[in-house]
C-alpha cells in the first residue's frame, strides 16, 4: 500500500474509530489473546496505533447500546467440552443471557451444547472459523460457512461477529455486513484479561493495577465499576473465568449492575 493511499484510509477510519472508541478500555487493549484449545498464544500485545485503530475493537454505534450500570457478558473461543456447560450454569443460576462467540473448528462435537446456548436465551455467535488474523479471502468463505452451521445447529438469530485478535480492516467490515452481519465486528469496552490471569492466577500487565494483579474477581469488578457498565469480554475455554464467574455476578448484581444482551432483532 502506498504512504499515500495508507493515510487515505487511516483518515477514513480515524472518525469512525475515534466515535466507537471514546473511553473505551477496548480501543487500548491488546489483542483477544488467550490460551485455548487450539494452541495459539497470541497474547502479547500488538500496540501499534495502525492496530488500536481497526474496526475490531469497539463496539459499534448502530448496536444502540445502553450500558449504564448494564452489563453484556460476552463469551469467546467456545464451546469448550470442560468448562461451557458450567458457565451456563451460572448464568441460569443469575437468569442473565450472554452472547458466546464461538470458534467454528470447535463445533464439531459439540453441538448439544449450541443448542442448549440457544435455548437458555443466550445469542451464538460467530468467532470466525479458525482462531487466526484472517486475510479478506478467509473471511469471505468463512463468514457464510459459520453463519450458515450455527444457523443450521442452534436456530441462531441475531447474527453477530467478533474478530480473533480484534483484527478487523474497512475491507473486512465490508465482507461482513455482505454475509448479513449488519453492524460489522463487535469488538468489547471491558477486558477481563482471563487468559492472562489463568496462568497462574497474576496478570502483572500495566493496566492491571498492582492491587488487582492477583485478585482476578477484583480485577473484572474494578473495571466494570470503573466503566460504569458495557460488554465484557470473557473466554469460556479458561477455567479461571469458570471458576470465579458466579463470585463476579454476585459481586456486579451487589454494585447494581443488571446483566443484559445485545439486541436480537434486525440482525
Ligand atoms: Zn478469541
Amino acid at each position: 500500500m502506498s504512504r499515500l493511499s495508507s493515510l487515505a484510509s487511516f483518515v477514513r477510519v480515524l472518525p469512525l474509530v475515534l466515535a466507537a472508541c471514546v473511553g473505551s478500555v477496548g480501543c487500548t487493549a491488546e489483542l483477544d489473546g488467550d490460551e485455548h484449545d487450539h494452541g495459539d498464544d497470541i497474547e502479547e500485545g500488538d500496540t501499534s496505533t495502525e492496530s488500536a485503530l481497526t474496526p475490531g475493537y469497539g463496539v459499534p454505534a448502530s448496536l444502540g447500546l445502553n450500558k449504564n450500570r448494564k452489563i453484556y457478558l460476552t463469551f469467546d473461543d467456545g464451546p469448550s467440552a470442560a468448562y461451557t456447560n458450567k458457565i451456563l450454569d451460572t448464568l441460569k443460576a443469575h437468569r442473565a443471557p450472554a452472547t458466546f462467540f464461538v470458534t467454528g473448528k470447535n463445533i464439531a462435537g459439540q453441538e448439544t451444547v449450541l443448542r442448549r446456548e440457544a435455548a437458555e436465551g443466550h445469542i451464538v455467535a460467530n468467532h470466525q472459523w479458525e482462531h487466526v488474523k484472517a486475510t479478506e479471502t478467509q473471511l469471505r468463505s468463512w463468514a457464510p460457512k459459520e453463519r450458515d452451521l450455527l444457523d443450521e445447529i442452534a436456530g441462531t438469530q441475531p447474527h453477530y461477529f467478533r474478530y480473533p485478535y480484534g483484527a478487523g480492516t474497512a475491507a473486512k467490515e465490508g465482507i461482513l455486513k455482505q454475509a448479513g452481519y449488519v453492524d460489522g465486528g463487535i469488538g468489547w469496552d471491558i477486558d477481563t484479561l482471563d487468559w492472562c490471569f489463568s496462568k497462574t492466577g497474576t496478570c502483572n500487565r500495566d493496566e492491571v493495577k498492582a492491587a488487582y494483579r492477583s485478585d482476578f474477581v477484583g480485577w473484572v469488578v474494578s473495571e466494570c465499576k470503573r466503566r460504569g457498565g458495557g460488554v465484557v469480554l470473557f473466554h469460556d475455554v479458561q477455567g479461571i473465568t469458570q471458576r470465579n464467574l458466579d463470585r463476579i455476578m454476585t459481586e456486579l448484581e451487589a454494585e447494581g449492575f443488571e446483566f443484559a444482551n445485545l439486541p436480537t432483532s434486525g440482525r
